[in-house]
C-alpha cells in the first residue's frame, strides 16, 4: 500500500518537473516553471523521506534528514536572498557543482557499501549495472565539480587569496586535447576493470583522482566568448551524474529528473554553440578564448547625453542593444523608460535586439528587460533583427561590446566566426560605457572609433538617467 503512495509521489513530482521545464521555455511564464521545478522537488524529498523511513524500515535517523534538510534549505535561502543578479552565473556554475558532487558522493556510498561494509556484492549482471553506473557516475560527477569551480573562477575573472588577485587562466596547447582522450579512456578501462574487481578500492580512487583532473583540463582552455558553452555543458552533466545515480540508488525520480536536466542542458549547450557559430568538439578541442586582454592605443571624445538627444530628435526607428553593463548597472528600468520618452515624443519605433550570449548566462537580456515590462514582443533575437539596422536610424548599446564587436567577423582571434548584432550597420550609433575598455573576450572594439559612434562614457544607470532627463527637457 505504501509502495503504491510512493509511485504516486513519484510520478506527481516528475510531472511537476516536466510541466516546470515546459513553462521556462518563455520568460513570461518562467516564475510559474521555477515554482512548479520547486513544488516538484519538495514532493520528491519527502517521497523519498517516506520510503526510506517506512518501507526500507529506517536506513537513516531522522535527525540526520531533518539537520540536513535545515541546513540546506538555510544556505540556499541565503545564498539566493543575497546574490546580486550579475553573480547569478556564478552561483549556477557553483550549484552545478554541487549537483554532479551530489551524485558522486551517492555513487561512492554505494560502492564503499561493498568495500568497506563487507556488504554482499552483487553478481552478474546487477553487479556490471551497478558499478558501470557507479563508475560514469563518479566520472561525470567529480569532473562536474572541478570543472564548474574553474568555471565559477573564470566566470569571475580570478580568485582573491590573502588580498592579493588571481586571474583565472586559460591555457590549452594542442598535445593537452591527447592527455584528455587519454585520461577519458583510461577512466573508461578503470570503470570495467572494477567490475571484475568490486571490493579493491584503488581502482575506486583512480577513478575519482582521474575524473576531477580531466574536469579542470576540460574548462583549462575555453574562455571568453565560449563560456556560454561550457557552463551549459557542465549543467548537463550535472544532471547526467544524476541519472546514473538514480540507476544505482533504483530511484525513478532521479532518473527522470537527471535526464530532464541532462537533456534540457545540452540542447542549451548546442543553441549556445550555434550562436557562438561552433561545433560543440571545436569549443572542446580548439580552444578559441585566449586569456589576454587587446592593449588599447587609441582614444575617442565622449559626448554628452544632450548632443545624443539631439541626434534621435525625430527618429524614427531606433533599436536597443543590451549588453552584461546593462546588468552591472541594473539600468532596464531607465532604458525602458527611454523607450517610452522615444515613443511619446517622437512616435519613435522602439526594438531590443537580443544577442543569445549577451550578459554572462542564457537569457540573461530577456529576464531584466521582462523584469522591466518591456513588452516581450519588442525583444528580438539578434538573427531576426540584424537586417533591420541597416533602415535605422539609431542603435543605442547599453553596455553590450563583444556581441556587437565587428572583429568577429575578421576570423582570427577568440570572437572568431561569433555571430553579432549588426549595430554598426545602423546610420549612427550611440555607445554607453564606463571606459573604451575590452568586453569578455579581450578583444578591442573598432566601432568605438567610428565617425558615425557617439560614446557616453559613463555608469549605464547614470547615463540613462541623464539622457531621460535630457529627452524630458526637450
Ligand atoms: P561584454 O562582456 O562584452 O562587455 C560588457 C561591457 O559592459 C564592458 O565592455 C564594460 O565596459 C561595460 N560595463 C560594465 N559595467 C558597466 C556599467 N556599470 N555601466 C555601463 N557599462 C558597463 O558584454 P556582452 O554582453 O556584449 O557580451 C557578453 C560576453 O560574455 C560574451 O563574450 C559572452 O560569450 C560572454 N559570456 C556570456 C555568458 C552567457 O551565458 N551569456 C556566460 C559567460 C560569458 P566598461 O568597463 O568600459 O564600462
Amino acid at each position: 500500500m505504501i509502495g503504491d503512495w510512493v509511485s504516486i509521489g513519484y510520478l506527481i513530482s516528475a510531472t511537476l518537473f516536466i510541466f516546470g521545464l515546459k513553462n521556462l521555455g518563455h520568460p513570461k511564464t518562467a516564475p510559474r516553471g521555477n515554482r512548479l521545478g520547486a513544488m516538484g522537488m519538495t514532493v520528491a524529498i519527502f517521497t523519498t523521506i517516506i520510503e526510506m523511513n517506512l518501507l526500507d524500515e529506517g536506513i537513516i535517523g531522522w535527525e540526520l534528514i531533518i539537520s540536513g534538510l535545515v541546513i540546506g534549505s538555510v544556505i540556499g535561502y541565503i545564498m539566493a536572498i543575497r546574490v546580486e543578479m550579475t553573480g547569478m552565473p556564478e552561483l549556477v556554475a557553483l550549484f552545478n557543482g554541487f549537483g554532479g558532487a551530489a551524485s558522486a558522493l551517492v555513487a561512492l556510498s554505494e560502492s564503499w557499501r561493498y568495500i568497506y561494509e563487507n556488504d554482499i556484492v552483487p553478481s552478474g549482471l546487477e553487479l556490471a549495472v551497478i558499478y558501470v553506473a557507479a563508475g560514469l557516475s563518479a566520472l561525470v560527477g567529480w569532473m562536474t565539480l572541478t570543472g564548474s569551480l574553474l568555471a565559477m573562477f573564470k566566470l569571475k575573472g580570478g580568485v582573491n587569496i590573502f588580498g592579493k588577485w588571481y586571474q583565472t587562466p586559460t591555457w590549452g596547447p594542442s598535445w593537452l586535447n591527447f592527455v584528455k582522450v587519454s585520461l577519458f579512456l583510461s577512466s573508461l578501462i578503470l570503470i570495467c576493470m572494477s567490475i571484475n574487481n568490486p571490493t579493491d578500492e584503488n581502482l575506486l580512487w583512480a577513478i575519482i583522482i582521474i575524473s576531477c583532473v580531466l574536469g579542470i583540463l576540460i574548462v583549462l582552455p575555453i574562455g571568453g566568448a565560449d563560456m556560454p558553452v561550457v557552463v551549459s555543458l557542465l549543467n548537463s552533466l550535472s544532471g547526467i551524474a544524476a541519472a546514473f545515480t538514480g540507476f544505482i540508488i533504483s530511484n525513478s525520480v532521479l532518473i527522470v529528473a537527471g535526464s530532464l536536466v541532462g537533456a534540457s542542458g545540452l540542447i542549451l549547450t548546442f543553441i549556445m554553440c550555434k550562436a557562438m557559430n561552433r561545433t560543440l568538439p571545436d569549443v572542446l578541442f580548439k580552444s578559441f578564448g585566449g586569456s589576454e586582454k587587446a592593449t588599447l592605443t587609441r582614444t575617442k571624445v565622449g559626448s554628452d547625453a544632450e548632443e545624443v538627444v539631439m541626434m534621435v530628435d525625430g527618429a524614427q526607428k531606433v533599436i536597443i542593444v543590451p549588453g552584461y553593463g546593462m546588468a552591472v548597472s541594473q539600468c532596464q528600468h531607465q532604458v525602458k523608460e527611454f523607450a517610452d520618452l522615444l515613443k511619446s515624443k517622437f512616435d519613435t519605433e522602439v526594438k531590443y535586439a537580443i544577442h543569445p550570449v549577451a550578459g554572462r548566462m542564457p537569457g540573461h537580456m530577456n529576464v531584466l528587460l521582462a523584469e522591466a515590462n518591456v513588452p516581450y514582443e519588442q525583444l528580438i533575437e539578434m538573427e531576426e533583427i540584424n537586417h533591420e539596422f541597416s533602415e535605422c536610424d539609431m542603435a543605442v548599446i547599453i553596455g553590450a561590446n563583444d556581441t556587437c564587436n565587428p572583429a568577429a567577423r575578421s576570423g582570427v582571434g577568440p570572437l572568431a566566426g561569433m555571430p553579432i548584432i549588426d549595430a554598426d550597420k545602423a546610420r549612427s550609433v550611440v555607445i554607453i560605457k564606463r571606459s573604451l575598455s575590452v568586453g569578455y573576450a579581450g578583444v578591442d572594439n573598432d566601432l568605438f572609433y567610428e565617425d558615425k559612434t557617439m560614446m557616453l562614457f559613463g555608469d549605464g544607470k547614470a547615463m540613462m538617467n541623464n539622457l531621460n532627463s535630457a529627452l524630458k527637457d526637450l
